[in-house]
């Protein structure tokens, strides 16, 4: 790996997401040399820490964590540094100024600066006009800005939003985080498409009947209630997580693998997404609740969670695209929490046998041939085919081609974070959301949220089942259904 040169500065250092996912990642890029002596992180919070303190946190965070001894944990601290800050005092800017030019004289790190906002959003457009105002950008080198999830709760929040980060950086600095995008088999997803001519002349309306993608979780709201019940899984996954796999299934090939042509074909893509109207809106998106089973809370009895919450804990959806590859082919997607398992996956299914020979001899049992590509807990793809079962007779049967990485080499693979950030400080901005698509995404979320929001109609599931019976019947309705299981 090459060695990257940068003072990297944490809004939000003492937080949940600095302490489970920032430092482990930023730990594994430094036992890669992919950070190596060049390189500082401030760290900064309200509470009055010192570096030794603080450093105690980042070592604590990586406990656990592989790839890690005494030695280097200590070496890779050693680069941490404590700023306590306000994030509305001018005052404490300059200060963190004067830190990062002092740190980057002292570890040579070239005059580049990476931001990161781990924080609550609502933080975000004060420290990017702080940022600004007190001139914390470097002239040497390169000033990028990475920004969480979620990137506002609708159209004109994250309007707002943008226009408040936009203020102190231009969009090609702007790293807008979006985590299945460094998943392993999300990125996998491209070289499945494009580098296989077998599939590439079938990805379209002539041969696939229907699209499916399944983001399931079997974990329940857990701590994280205040943030949810403001959200909701139509906010928290599906105009983020969801469309973006959508993007990468259904996009045209970008002319090359650059951020450029990618974000190009994402944006023509969404450009195809037609915003609803409301009675589509009602008609084609379910919305769901888990409710009490005998071991597990309904979502209304969770901490911290109203206990007449309209909030949906599951989402299933109808989407059209309207471009001439995808006129007509429904894309069904699902998300939950308390669902069966923990299963995120995408199926492609194509179209039936227009004439089978051997219905003649009596076998008519010839299946739709299927292409699931699993990204989590598993990992792989499976394709599934007609054969003759072993025999006298003629029979057919269905026989599965699988392949799935090995469970060692996925623990030993980069986690989402480490690849995601490893691409900020290299400044590769493929794997990262832009403006467009968060405009387009948005714009048609709204028309569903505003349809829920003045709607009583909310269905239950019990707790540790696939979800209401109206996410299955948007499909049957159509003569479809629910390819696989959890
Ligand atoms: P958190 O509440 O654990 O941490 C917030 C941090 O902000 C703390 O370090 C706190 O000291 C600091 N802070 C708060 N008010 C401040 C102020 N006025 N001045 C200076 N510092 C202040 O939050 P989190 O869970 O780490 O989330 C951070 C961001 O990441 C949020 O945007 C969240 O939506 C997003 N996110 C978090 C997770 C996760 O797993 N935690 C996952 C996805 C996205």
């Amino acid at each position: 790996a090459k060695e990257q040169a940068s003072i990297i500065t944490i809004f939000g250092g003492s937080g949940d997401l600095a302490r489970r996912k920032l430092y482990p990642a930023l730990y594994q890029l430094y036992h890669r040399g992919f950070l190596g002596e060049h390189f500082a992180v401030i760290g900064t919070a309200r509470r009055p820490w010192s570096d030794d303190f603080y450093r105690d946190i980042v070592r604590t965070s990586l406990q656990g964590e592989p790839n890690t001894d005494d030695r280097s944990v200590k070496h890779f601290a050693d680069h941490f540094y404590y700023q306590s800050h306000d994030v509305t005092d001018a005052e404490h800017y300059v200060t963190l100024k004067k830190l990062a030019a002092k740190l980057d004289a002292d570890y040579e790190a070239e005059g580049n600066r990476l931001f990161y906002m781990a924080m609550a959003p609502r933080f975000f457009g004060t420290i990017a006009s702080h940022i600004r105002s007190e001139n914390l950008l470097s002239e040497t080198g390169y000033n990028r800005l990475i920004i969480e999830k979620p990137f506002g709760r609708d159209f004109a929040s994250a309007k707002e939003l943008n226009d408040s980060i936009s203020a102190a950086f231009t969009e090609n600095q702007i790293y807008r985080i979006d985590h299945y995008l460094g998943k392993e088999m999300v990125q996998g997803l491209l070289a499945l498409r494009f580098t296989n001519p077998l599939l590439t002349p079938i990805w379209n309306k002539d041969y696939i009947s229907d699209v499916q993608i399944t983001l399931a979780e079997k974990v329940g709201v857990e701590e994280r209630a205040g943030y949810y019940e403001t959200a909701g899984a139509l906010r928290d996954m599906v105009q983020n997580h969801i469309m973006q796999l959508i993007a990468y299934v259904a996009m045209e090939q970008p002319a090359t693998f650059t951020p450029a042509a990618v974000h190009a074909a994402k944006n023509k893509l969404f450009t195809h997404l037609p915003v609803l109207t409301p009675e589509q809106a009602k008609r084609d998106w379910v919305r769901g609740q888990y409710s009490a089973s005998p071991s597990q809370l309904g979502y209304r009895n969770e901490d911290n969670v109203d206990p007449e919450s309209m909030t949906e804990t599951y989402v299933a959806g109808r989407i059209e695209l309207d471009d001439p590859r995808w006129a007509g082919v429904p894309f069904f997607v699902r998300t939950g929490k308390r669902l069966p398992a923990k299963s995120t996956q995408i199926s492609i299914n194509f179209r039936p046998l227009e004439h089978n020979i051997f219905d003649t001899v009596g076998c008519n049992n010839a299946r739709v041939n299927r292409l699931t590509v699993f990204i989590e807990p598993q990992q792989g793809y499976t394709l599934t085919l007609n054969g003759k079962t072993l025999g006298a007779s003629y029979e057919l049967e269905q026989n599965a081609l699988s392949f799935v990485h090995n469970q060692d080499e996925i623990n030993g693979a980069p986690e989402a974070y480490e690849r995601l950030i490893g691409d900020a400080l290299a400044g590769d901005q493929t794997n990262f959301t832009r403006w467009a698509e968060q405009e387009h995404t948005w714009n048609y979320i709204d028309v569903i949220r505003n349809v829920w929001d003045n709607s009583t109609d909310l269905p239950m599931y019990t707790a540790g089942t696939p979800g209401p019976a109206e996410g299955d019947a948007l499909l049957s309705r159509d003569g479809f259904a629910w390819a696989e299981d959890f």
